[in-house]
């Protein structure tokens, strides 16, 4: 039995959001065992955590049946240290960057507002405009899968809340350049959320424009450099003045202890970072040299492939049968049947995904 009336009629009609697979789904299916299966499809980081990240998380096991601080304090200090930004600059969120995008729809939107999304793109900010009652404009890339800034201006309305951009983008792995970015910001009476969960990979970021701008909110997260996905932290650097009223309606205590504090370890592993980051540059390279098909530029930490004229579904099929898993980028809106996204592994990693897209060419 059920009762779908009770639902709110604006969420019968959004997709639900899609994950990439996961290594138990993959061993059983194809009868492999766990430990033999590269996980390439969610961009996490392929180091494992930091390990003054995992001690942190060991310290404070004991601690648990106290609430953490309100705002994470000792989390928000630790960014803005990172960052260079002021603490009223800065939101620390859960779960995920997903939390911060959850707590500002709530704070935003209201119905019939409208949100503009450069596609293809990451789909969870529609999931949670829509859910919020807001109407979803979506614009469609140029040849090169870039987002379009033109198009993206022409579709901005007196109705347009919040512009969603996304540097460098998940699928497509490119970077905004900052004069488009503040072009968009000029053009709108809205807010535009710019997310930087891959900016640690690129080659600049915007976090400069946020003391520039009333009108920018820039998201970020521990789940891809930092090596923290499971702990499901992020945070927000935006103006004071929007901060002072997302701390109104931000859900309490949203950020656990434990991820407190090995949020906190993470930022201070440097070294850790620094591996992260140079061991994905040079992935990135080999990957793009070497897979047998059309490969974009990226800045993240993943590249994405264009395999036609075959289909990503049977590609990514047939590296999943040798336990490679990879993203076929299909329920990303505007990208297309022949787009796989894979995440840069460790070195032996790269090498197999190579031999595995010969392969699958052959
Ligand atoms: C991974 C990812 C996120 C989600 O980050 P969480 O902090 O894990 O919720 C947000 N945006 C993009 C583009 C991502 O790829």
């Amino acid at each position: 039995m059920s009762r779908p009336e009770l639902i709110k009629d604006v969420v019968s009609s959004i997709a639900e959001y899609v994950p990439g697979k996961s290594i138990e789904e993959i061993a059983q299916k194809y009868g492999i065992a766990p430990s033999e299966i590269i996980k390439l499809g969610s961009n996490e980081n392929v180091l494992g955590p930091s390990p003054m990240a995992v001690e942190a998380l060991f310290s404070t096991a004991s601690k648990v049946n106290i609430y953490p601080s309100a705002d994470a304090t000792e989390l928000v200090e630790a960014i803005s240290a990172y960052t260079g930004l002021p603490v009223e600059n800065i939101c620390a969120s859960g779960p995920g960057m997903d939390g911060l995008l959850d707590n500002l729809m709530r704070l935003l939107i209201e119905p019939g507002d409208e949100v503009v999304i450069p596609t293809p793109t990451f789909s969870y900010y529609e999931i949670a405009a829509r859910a919020n009652g807001a109407v979803a404009v979506h614009v469609a890339p140029g040849d090169e899968l870039e987002f379009d800034v033109e198009a993206i201006k022409d579709a901005i309305s007196d109705r347009t809340k919040v512009i969603f951009l996304c540097s460098p983008n998940n699928p497509t792995g490119k970077l905004l350049a900052e004069d488009d970015v503040r072009k968009i910001l000029g053009s709108t009476k809205g807010l535009v959320f710019v997310d930087e969960a891959y900016v640690e990979f690129a080659d600049h970021d915007l976090s400069g424009l946020v003391a520039e701008y009333d009108n920018l909110i820039i998201g970020r997260t521990f789940s891809k450099a930092f090596g923290l996905a499971g702990l499901r932290i992020g945070y927000g650097l935006m103006p004071a003045w929007l901060k002072a009223q997302y701390m109104k309606i931000a859900t309490p205590f949203n950020v656990s202890l434990p991820a407190v504090m090995a949020g906190v370890a993470a930022l201070s592993d440097t070294e850790y970072l620094e591996k992260s980051i140079s061991c994905t540059k040079e992935g990135r390279v080999f990957l793009a040299e070497n897979i047998p098909f059309k490969v974009y530029d990226s800045q993240a930490n993943f590249v994405l492939v264009d395999v036609s004229p075959m289909i990503a579904a049977d590609v990514a099929g047939s590296l999943l049968e040798k336990g490679i898993i990879v993203r076929d980028c299909r329920s990303f809106k505007n990208a297309g049947d022949s787009l796989i996204r894979v995440t840069v592994g460790t070195p032996e990693q790269n090498k197999k995904v190579v031999e595995a897209f010969k392969e699958a060419k052959a």
